[in-house]
């Protein structure tokens, strides 16, 4: 319960939920907050915020928050609660014990892209440092991996190509698997501002979402696909603009690799990629396709954003490939108004991806084989660097139900509740001898714990995270650590119990370790951000004001690389048993798994999972709206309630995951991005029947 009272006191700060990264003042009397405001020069969100960051902070004083760390030898008995020092060298010697056991690849972890950059470094270092091997990973593995790969692929850099300022230039938006009025609300806004002035908008999208059509704003084109068909219908416009001289040839002269243009242009000129050859697979008409493809190329600047909608699919990166390639043969990259830009969900998953949070990669995307890099590194913390890439989050689990993998360390995510095939995830946990969840509350995942160690909220802390347009933002210290310790400072005490001692003594020294071992960072620090307000990397000698837009001269990776893009299905396919897609989303008031919304004072906001189905959908079934339906899928099944509605096309199902009571990834399945393994929970064959059962 939050006692408010007169605000005695401000701290600026940043928002913990959105990728946005908007700018807050957090108003408090003592060490009560009592009100957030949208900080007005926040460059981010210039004075806005939406109902979560305004009104969704009373869950760090929640009475369901842990506040002293517990143990047990094992799930079936109860917690005990013990000393930091008792529960720290508990956790040191259980690790140690199962690496002396089973090997030093026995163990690992996983980062948070809730938690600061200067957190996520040190937990990847502690891995790398005191583990001695490459098992970390992010919890982006199940939501943006697949950026990474595409856009360092395409363009050089795993990074959204503008910043959020850009979007007042753009003449053509088009928006494909995002959904920014519910889930990245203050740039929704910001967008939304642009069509009324008069932007014109495709939206590519299995679902009717508001962007479409609401006050002042329809979109030209509503490309709704089937799910699971977004390389082909970017394909498709390609084509198009390849067949039909809509190409931007001297920029792609100038600024692109011309060996893989020529491959690429035959590659999509195949009539096979023609919307007239997609249509009956994808379900846009081929008319739509060509008039969307003309705009995209022939309708001034082109702005792409996409989210999850595009990344969590088998063809996650191939789909970001193929949108690189749409913008570089149409010239829409390198100026305001233009680029391709993904919509990060968390607070932090960008700067979690940066700060060497992959198994394959330090920070700053360099690849742990490269030699030079680990030199880099090995110098600094005075440690060899494993030149193997260690284990993905899938690959921990697969590797734990066949008894290879045996301690796990998991800071700030909920990986049995938002990892897909819920099931598995509670089979691998069960596996291991030893599973530590550092958290604010006893998540559905400590259920599998022996050892919880409190977490600390974004208000007990100092330290940055970085949003979706690359921009640092400070993340300040407004109430002492409730649990004692912030998690920066239980990652040292944990790396000195396992004999791998650091000994920073305030975050800006972790950023000063950053910025020295990566060149995208060379220049940022606390003092650098406090001046600017907020820095966008890359910020160096070469831009040590920041990078608002990148690729402007040159890609980063030289040459702009066409890759082919060829459409291949998903092996999850609908039949008989299970003739329904499902596919899933967020809503404007929760947030993912809940953790936080869910403890907001405010039962408004405690709208449960729904099960959106079309009426013919719903009818042939006898289900009406607000019935309790059953969900199956082969993975599993659950319960909950109809909410029929026209916003879906027949044969395809859409809910939410936010309430562990739903647990909707008990149905979600294995298949995964092929270059990522980032988890295909956009496609789901399901069936949906009435039934009496909560
Ligand atoms: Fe927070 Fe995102 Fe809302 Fe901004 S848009 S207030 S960052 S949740």
């Amino acid at each position: 319960v939050i006692e408010l009272g007169q605000p005695r006191r401000e701290v600026i700060t940043t928002c913990a939920y959105c990728g946005v990264g908007c700018s807050f003042k957090a108003e408090l009397n003592g060490n009560t907050v009592v009100r957030m405001t949208p900080w007005k020069d926040g460059k981010a969100n210039h004075g806005h915020s939406c109902v979560k960051g305004r009104f969704a902070w009373g869950y760090a004083a929640h009475k369901e928050r842990i506040l002293k760390p517990m143990i047990r030898a094992s799930i079936d008995q109860p917690w005990r609660e013990v000393s930091w020092d008792e529960a720290i060298d508990y956790t040191a010697s259980e690790f140690k014990r199962i690496q002396a056991k089973y090997g030093r690849n026995s163990v690992g972890g996983i980062t948070s892209s809730r938690c600061t950059n200067e957190e996520t470094f040190l937990v990847q270092k502690m891995i790398r440092a005191a583990f001695g091997n490459n098992n970390v990973d992010t919890c982006a593995r199940v939501c943006h991996s697949p950026t990474g790969y595409g856009l360092k692929t395409t363009l050089g850099t795993s990074a959204g190509t503008q910043d959020f300022d850009s979007v007042a230039e753009a003449d053509v938006i088009l928006v494909i698997g995002a959904n920014p009025t519910d889930a990245h609300p203050v740039f929704g806004s910001r967008m939304k501002r642009r069509l009324r002035e008069g932007a014109r908008l495709i939206v590519v999208d299995p679902r009717r979402i508001d962007l479409v059509r609401s006050p002042h704003i329809e979109a030209q084109y509503h490309l709704q696909l089937k799910p699971g068909t977004n390389v082909a219908v970017v394909n498709a416009l390609a084509h198009v603009i390849a067949t039909e001289g809509l190409l931007n040839e001297t920029y792609v002269k100038e600024r692109c690799d011309l060996e893989s243009f020529r491959d690429w242009l035959a590659f999509i000129r195949d009539p096979q990629n023609s919307p007239e050859a997609t249509e009956a697979y994808t379900g846009v008409p081929a008319a739509d396709l060509r008039a969307a493809a003309r705009l995209y190329a022939t309708g001034g600047n082109a702005a792409i954003y996409y989210g999850l909608g595009v990344t969590e699919h088998s063809q996650g990166s191939t789909t970001v490939m193929a949108m690189a390639n749409l913008a570089m043969v149409t010239g829409n990259i390198g100026r305001n108004g233009v680029g391709i830009n993904p919509l990060r969900g968390q607070n932090n998953v960008q700067g979690s991806c940066d700060m060497g949070s992959f198994p394959h990669e330090l920070s700053g995307y360099r690849h742990v084989s490269d030699e030079a890099t680990r030199a880099l590194f090995e110098a600094a913390w005075g440690v060899p660097i494993d030149p193997e890439p260690g284990l993905r989050i899938p690959n921990m689990f697969d590797a734990a139900i066949d008894g290879s993998f045996k301690g796990l360390y998991v800071q700030g995510e909920d990986i049995l509740q938002s990892d897909p095939n819920t099931h598995h995830v509670g089979a691998a946990l069960a596996a291991m001898e030893c599973v530590v969840v550092q958290d604010l509350f006893l998540n559905e995942t400590a259920s599998y714990a022996h050892v919880f160690l409190p977490g600390s909220s974004f208000l007990e802390k100092d330290g940055t995270f970085t949003n979706a347009e690359r921009r640092i933002n400070l993340v300040r210290k407004a109430i002492p650590p409730m649990a004692g310790y912030a998690d920066w400072e239980v990652t040292m005490k944990l790396s000195a119990a396992l004999g791998y001692p650091m000994s920073y003594t305030h975050p800006s020294q972790i950023m000063d370790e950053i910025a020295r071992l990566t060149p995208t960072f060379a220049n940022v620090s606390f003092k650098r951000i406090e001046e600017l307000g907020s820095v966008q990397w890359p910020c160096n000698d070469k831009a040590p004001l920041g990078t608002p837009i990148m690729h402007e001269k040159g890609f980063v990776r030289g040459k702009g690389l066409f890759v082919l893009t060829e459409y291949v299905p998903t092996d999850e396919r609908t039949g008989p048993r299970f003739p329904l897609i499902l596919t899933t989303g967020r809503i404007l008031s929760q947030y993912n798994v809940g953790a936080q919304t869910r403890r907001t004072a405010n039962t408004a906001w405690h709208e449960e999972d729904r099960l959106e189905i079309h009426p013919h959908d719903a009818e042939h079934r006898g289900i009406n709206d607000g019935d309790w339906v059953l969900l199956k899928s082969r993975a599993g099944e659950t319960t909950l309630r109809a909410k029929v509605s026209e916003r879906m096309q027949p044969g395809v199902v859409y809910t939410t995951f936010h309430h562990p009571d739903t647990g909707a990834n008990v149905v979600t399945t294995e298949f995964s991005d092929w270059a990522t393994n980032c988890p295909e929970y956009k496609v789901t064959a399901v069936e949906v029947r009435p039934t009496n059962r909560r």
